[in-house]
């Protein structure tokens, strides 16, 4: 590496930052108008705008990375959920409920100007019970004379209230030192904790894709009721469920059957659920409803997966309601609006008739294995040192930036770190990506390639 021009040092510091697992939770909860969003965007640093809050907007994105004192965790904001559809405590019970259950900690925003109110009351009877660690952020304190309202909040139980100005960023650097002393190092459903047990699946699509029917066809009396299994979580919410000879763990059944009092402002509930059910699963298995046109929603959970790091089957459900056009019009859809997951193996299914369920196991097991494969670097750089050879990168203002050696940092997806002489443009880079496919594989599983260039 040092004779490349890389100091050993950047070369460690960079496979390190590229390897890492996956990342810690932290759920911002609390009632509307306390802040939640305005300290959601402090947190991230204003790197990823969040969408304006305007009542009835739905919002789709709600996890954002972070990072604090050098280490990083992924937030998921609670700030856009519609208030109007439920009863107020029924919407900020419903949504930290679903937050609290995907997070590693919690942080808990009280405006301290209103006090304690018996909705947060209700909130932290929540917290209480699902026993994760808890930041209670005293908000609204701009001044020094707003730190007598946060003293107050002791009262709530949670320990000592942390007094913030999202808005204006005092007191929040504090918080997020007693944030990360909160979340664990890795998250609880680490990887690593997991090996010997059950692979996590989740099963995610839009509604009315036929995610329930498929469960039910793939669990039919084979369905294992958790707690007899030694040792295995009795979360109710994932059920255990035996395929091909072999225990899986489907993560978050709950949010497939159906939840008839979120009727209105259910897709905003179903995101959270989704990226919920995303973040504790190993490999996604992304249902699509093969009669009709593959939409917007469809893409968003799709890149919710890829964004996550997950290992990915396509499964196109309702095949036995396709007739010749509809499927000929069904594979330009998926040529043209989910090329960014062209790499995951498909299957195409019938809950209804049981077409095909067979193939399910397969695929998953080829998606894991993709995510979870190891190139080793004598191989990556004699596969690189060709590639550069016979394709070099275009030259750019007389020059001709090069890769000079590789390594893959960490696997579950696989992350590749580049050393290059000189800015690696995009077109380049999705050209190696493709070529480290074509030679290695990786099926099923989003690849993270990052490239530092020598100073
Ligand atoms: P959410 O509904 O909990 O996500 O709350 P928002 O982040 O949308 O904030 C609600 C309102 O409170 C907005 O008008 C914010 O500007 C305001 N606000 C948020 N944090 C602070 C703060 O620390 N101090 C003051 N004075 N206002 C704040
Ligand atoms: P979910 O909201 O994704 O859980 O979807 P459901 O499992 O509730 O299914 C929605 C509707 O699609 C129901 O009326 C199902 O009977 C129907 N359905 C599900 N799978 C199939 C299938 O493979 N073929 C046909 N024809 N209908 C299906």
């Amino acid at each position: 590496a040092a004779e490349e021009g890389f100091d050993l040092e950047d070369v460690e510091g960079a496979i390190e930052a590229a390897g890492h697992g996956p990342l810690p939770v932290l759920a911002v909860v609390g009632r509307p108008n306390v802040g939640k969003s305005t300290l959601v965007n402090r947190i991230i640093g204003r790197r990823e705008a969040v969408v304006e809050d305007k009542p009835g907007v739905t919002r789709d994105r709600v996890t954002y990375e972070a990072e604090w004192a050098g280490r990083r965790f992924k937030v998921v904001d609670t700030g856009g959920w519609e208030q109007d559809v439920l009863g107020i405590d029924a919407s900020v019970a419903a949504q930290a409920e679903y937050a609290i259950e995907a997070a590693d900690a919690v942080v808990f925003v009280v405006d301290a100007k209103v006090g304690a109110t018996d909705t947060d009351e209700a909130v932290v009877r929540l917290l209480r019970k699902a026993g994760k660690p808890v930041v209670l952020c005293a908000n609204k304190v701009d001044g020094q004379s707003g730190e007598a309202d946060a003293s107050y909040l002791w009262s709530l139980g949670l320990g000592e209230p942390h007094p913030v100005s999202a808005l204006h960023g005092r007191g929040t650097g504090d918080m997020l030192d007693s944030v990360l002393e909160a979340l664990p190092e890795a998250p609880e459903q680490s990887f690593g904790t997991a090996i010997g047990g059950p692979r996590r699946i989740a099963l995610i699509g839009r509604p009315n894709v036929g995610k329930s029917s498929l469960l039910n066809k793939v669990a039919g009396e084979e369905r294992v009721v958790v707690n007899e299994i030694a040792g295995t979580t009795r979360d109710p919410v994932d059920e255990l469920i035996e395929l091909g000879g072999v225990i899986w763990k489907f993560v978050d059944t709950a949010g497939i059957r159906k939840r008839v009092h979120l009727q209105q402002g259910a897709d905003y509930y179903a995101s959270l659920r989704t990226a919920a059910a995303v973040e504790k699963a190993e490999v996604a298995v992304i249902l699509i409803d093969g009669s009709e046109s593959i939409s917007v929603q469809d893409q968003r959970i799709v890149t919710m997966a890829v964004d996550a790091g997950r290992a990915i089957v396509v499964a196109y459900n309702k095949w036995d309601t396709l007739d010749e056009e509809r499927r000929y019009y069904l594979e330009r859809e998926i040529e043209t609006e989910l090329g960014q997951v062209a790499w995951a193996p498909r299957v195409n299914v019938s809950a209804r008739t049981g077409r095909h369920m067979e193939k399910l196991v397969p695929a998953i097991e080829t998606a894991l294995a993709g995510w979870e494969t190891r190139v080793p670097t004598g191989r990556l750089n004699a596969f690189l040192g060709e590639l550069v050879a016979a394709h070099p990168h275009p030259i750019r203002g007389g020059k001709q930036p090069r890769i000079l050696f590789g390594t893959q940092a960490g696997t579950k997806p696989p992350r590749f770190v580049l050393f290059a002489s000189g800015f690696i443009e995009a077109g380049y880079r999705r050209f190696i990506e493709r070529r480290l496919r074509e030679e290695f594989g990786f099926e099923g599983t989003p690849i993270h390639i990052s490239v530092r260039v020598r100073e």
